[in-house]
């Protein structure tokens, strides 16, 4: 870790807290940041030298492991020919056209540079088409970091206890209603007190920044029901499950058809990008089709586009279905070992994402996820750690598979917590 702290206290002196995305500081699970010098496959290796398993794929897009020699080529021979144009380029069309085949409720997608872009201009584009103004989101889901998301949101705004954040003026967020997940009475409640000014309904259909939550049967159906029945729209936000849960996202695994999506992480195959996409008949409202003002520099930048049609050219060939079995029994197998260690533990898992939570009850919302032993947790995290496992470093974050590990790197992570001492 020598290598690593001088770094660290190096980088605090010119960056607030040492980092560019606060939970990266390892604050809540009482340690510092290991440097990472390269990836490859399931493994990054430290400036120290150590090697582990990736279990945070650069929290989800890498879902082919490290520099997937496809999307290497690509991003390489794209930059062959420049690094980005300000105007239409073939890449964009190609990823735009992947997208729309794969996902079933998407007709058309404009590409922007991160999931906090998707979400953020996906809901000026719900209330510019309804003519609204207030949006549901459910407490413990993030939606990056736009001001209107950031009342009760999960990910880094969670493991460090931020209830809301000074610089959102209170009536931004007084737009946003909050309801618990798979909590279907509070969203009706809410619907008959303002129904007649939601512009949308904003959900992780799979919530993974709460630690993995997934939806209960009948929760994702009633919230398209409804968003039918008050005439808001339903937005996915997919940043996560898209092209993870299914290659056609969380939308065609549990068969719901919302009005946008929003996408990020898996589609820029590792390099910067978003998107929000869904009917056109609300997509045509977005500028210069329509009034609705939303634009970007970068945005379909051709390294970032070749990246993302790579991995999704690639993900067609892969079996989901065997990535999905090998998670499953990872997560369970985990879980076993340590509840012969005397904890509790709880699984959550749904295709190739999961987290364990040591508490005793079921966690099917934020506030149940709380209640996970926090204690415990730094203590898992800090020995699987030495031990060569890389895990996101919150007890409320999403443990990612990738089609690049093997056999021998789950055999190995499993080895590594029967030895864990509590
Ligand atoms: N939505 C979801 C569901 C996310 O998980 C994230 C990031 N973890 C975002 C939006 C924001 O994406 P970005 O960090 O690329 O801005």
């Amino acid at each position: 870790m020598e290598k690593s702290k001088i770094l660290f206290d190096k980088a605090k002196k010119v960056i607030p807290g040492g980092v560019n995305s606060p939970v990266r500081a390892c604050i809540s699970v009482k340690t510092d940041p290991i440097f990472i010098e390269k990836g490859e496959g399931p493994f990054i290796y430290s400036v120290d030298d150590q090697k582990y398993i990736d279990y945070v794929l650069s929290w989800g897009p890498l879902i082919l492991g490290h520099l997937h020699p496809q999307v290497k080529q690509a991003v390489e021979s794209a930059l062959q020919k420049g690094t980005s144009f300000g105007a239409p380029c073939e890449l964009e069309v190609e990823l735009a056209e992947l997208i729309i085949e794969a996902l079933p409720s998407v007709e058309m997608v404009r590409m922007v540079n991160s999931g906090t872009e998707a979400t953020m201009s996906a809901l000026r584009l719900a209330r510019g088409y309804t003519k609204r103004d207030k949006v549901i989101k459910f407490i413990g889901c993030y939606h990056g970091h736009a001001d209107s998301f950031l009342a009760s949101a999960g990910s880094g705004v969670a493991t460090l206890s931020i209830p809301g954040t000074p610089g959102v003026p209170s009536d931004t967020v007084a737009h946003t209603l909050l309801a618990e997940y798979n909590d279907l009475d509070q969203v009706e409640t809410l619907f008959k007190k303002h129904g007649d000014n939601i512009a949308a309904v904003l959900v992780e259909p799979v919530a993974g920044n709460m630690g993995t939550v997934l939806p209960q049967k009948g929760f994702l159906e009633g919230l398209r029901e409804l968003t039918h029945k008050y005439g808001s729209l339903l937005i996915f936000d997919e940043v996560i499950t898209g092209f993870r849960v299914s290659y056609g996202g969380a939308q065609k695994y549990f068969k719901i058809d919302p009005d946008l999506t929003c996408l990020g992480k898996i589609i820029g195959g590792g390099l910067p990008v978003g998107a929000y996409g869904g009917k056109k008949e609300i997509m045509e409202q977005v500028a210069p089709c329509g009034p609705i003002y939303q634009a970007g520099t970068l945005s379909g930048n051709p390294l970032a586009m070749s990246a993302g049609i790579a991995t999704l050219t690639q993900l067609k060939k892969e079996d989901y279905a065997s990535l999905e079995k090998n998670t499953q029994m990872l997560a369970l197998k985990l879980k076993e070992i340590l509840e012969k260690k005397g904890l509790p533990v709880q699984v959550n898992q749904i295709a190739s994402m999961f987290t364990l939570f040591f508490t005793e009850n079921p966690v099917i919302n934020f506030k149940s996820a709380q209640k996970s032993n926090q204690e415990i947790f730094i203590s898992f995290y800090q020995q699987m750690r030495a031990g060569g496992i890389y895990l996101a470093p919150s007890a409320f974050e999403t443990t990612f598979n990738s089609f690049a590990h093997t056999q021998n790197e789950w055999e190995f992570t499993l080895k590594v917590a029967e030895d864990l001492k509590f």
